[in-house]
């Protein structure tokens, strides 16, 4: 049995226990709070998804994210939409991004691109939520071949906040180890785009760290290493798998009597099977 899902009126965790009420299978509420999640509308939610990064929201954005990983709050396309583009809307968004179904960045791109931006810095400070890299990969995931440029475009090059060449190296290893990267190996304009952040980047004449880490070839030689490794892996894969298809088909007594023996081989067959048994 697991615990109930809502909180009391004093927003303290229920401690009862879910209890069935016929709608579904697995109770997630205890009969007191059986219509807890059906009755509030998004509207009357939203100063719940307001700030849930900080310290004293912790209670919220634990129950914010269960419900989302639950199904049991189901943000619309409407309702995402409809926010106004506040950086107080960035964990929330990150929520979104990592549990809501269907999610997309197209929902409200003004406020995925400041989320996406806020979400850089605090990957490099210490707050009440450690923002990491997979939850950068959340936010690319949805649609790598588009928002992978974007969200490196994002990143923001104040003073404050600068990732060393280094960090962009472990950036970039921790990508590739995500299923999502591999649609970066097929798509052709991939080099242009990097191109185009490097313009943009010169540009905007920012701090020049990701600039020539970019520029200087570490990461085109790097990716190319990769998409050629990973190709090697496909290719051997896929021969590996033809090798036992023509293996399987051919060895067939007639099948290897016609492919695989020699005109010279086949004659010595003929005459030995032809000579008589001397038992
Ligand atoms: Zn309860």
């Amino acid at each position: 049995m697991s615990a109930c899902y809502a909180l009391t009126a004093a927003e303290k965790p229920c401690r009862n226990y879910a209890s069935s009420t016929g709608e579904r299978e697995r109770p997630h509420t205890c009969r007191h709070h059986a219509i807890y999640f059906t009755t509030k509308t998004l509207d009357e939610w939203k100063p719940w998804f307001w700030n849930l990064e900080r310290a004293h929201n912790s209670i919220r954005r634990n129950h914010i994210e269960s419900a989302l990983r639950a199904g049991l709050l189901i943000v619309t396309r409407e309702f995402v939409a409809s926010l106004r583009v506040r950086r107080s809307y960035t964990y929330f968004l990150l929520l979104c991004a990592r549990w809501q179904r269907g999610f997309s960045y197209s929902w409200n791109e003004p406020l995925y691109e400041l989320s996406v931006k806020q979400l850089w810095i605090w990957s490099s400070a210490i707050g009440p939520v450690a923002i990491t890299l997979n939850d950068i990969h959340t936010m690319i995931q949805e649609s790598p071949t588009k928002l992978f440029y974007v969200v490196l475009a994002l990143y923001p090059h104040e003073d404050t906040y600068i990732y060393s060449a280094f960090q962009w190296s472990l950036f970039f290893q921790s990508c590739k180890q995500k299923e999502w990267f591999d649609s970066l190996y097929h798509y052709e304009n991939h080099a242009a785009k990097i191109q185009g952040i490097i313009e943009y980047l010169d540009k905007k004449n920012y701090n020049r760290v990701f600039l020539e880490f970019l520029r200087d070839g570490e990461f085109t030689r790097w990716f190319a290493k990769s998409k050629a490794l990973y190709y090697i892996e496909l290719t051997g894969g896929l021969l590996q798998e033809l090798k036992h298809e023509i293996l399987g088909y051919s060895w067939m007594p007639e099948r290897m009597y016609d492919w695989c023996l020699t005109k010279d081989e086949r004659e010595r067959l003929v005459a030995w099977s032809s000579k008589p048994c001397k038992n």
